[in-house]
């Protein structure tokens, strides 16, 4: 087991879209070894989940908290699929974009297919800040940081957000027909 580097923004290999893992390569020494390190590093890290290109391996893997199950999951191939027009705003952070926060709307729910470590069938659903982290990490397969989804005027020093806090939601929504959540979650560094 080791502690992997992670990947900071900047560096393309979180810009690729990343490979699937064929279902014959999920039980092979090089995919689980990875699964091993990715739980060694974002233990390390204190972090709520990480997926597979922030470690520099451009394959289809994450493991993440979620607030409903213990431990981490792991997910293979994951494809998430909205289940609901009803936004929720959050607060995420990054281990790849260190120090900062910034406010993201995404669906409230949406549902999981993927193969766990075995090889197994996953199908869930998943809600509030569940669904988020799912949705930060599943981004992450495809090139994507959540700095590029931001509402704009809420990106923050981590210092100055805990200092000032999350915004009030009137301060930067005013006439924004999307419908959020009225909670503002904080996440965690995913
Ligand atoms: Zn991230």
């Amino acid at each position: 087991m080791s502690i992997l580097k992670i990947a900071r923004m900047g560096h393309p290999v979180l810009r690729q879209v990343a490979q699937p893992v064929a279902p014959e390569e999920v039980s092979s020494h090089r995919i689980q070894q990875l699964i091993e390190d990715m739980l060694e590093t974002v233990a390390d890290a204190d972090g709520a989940g990480l997926a597979a290109p922030q470690v520099h391996a451009s394959v289809r893997v994450v493991i993440l908290s979620l607030d409903a199950l213990e431990g981490f999951q792991i997910w293979i191939n994951p494809v998430l699929t909205p289940l609901t027009e009803d936004y929720m705003l959050t607060y995420e952070g990054c281990l790849s974009v260190e120090g900062l926060r910034g406010a993201v709307a995404r669906p409230a729910r949406v549902r999981v297919q993927a193969l766990d470590r075995d090889g197994g069938a996953i199908d869930m659903e998943l809600d509030g800040f569940s669904a988020v982290v799912a949705q930060h990490e599943c981004d992450h397969l495809d090139g994507i940081l959540y700095i590029d989804r931001l509402e704009p005027g809420t990106l923050m020093f981590l210092d100055e957000y805990r200092r000032f806090g999350p915004w009030p939601l009137g301060e930067y929504d005013e006439g924004d027909e999307e419908d959020f959540d009225e909670d503002i979650a904080e996440g965690g560094e995913e």
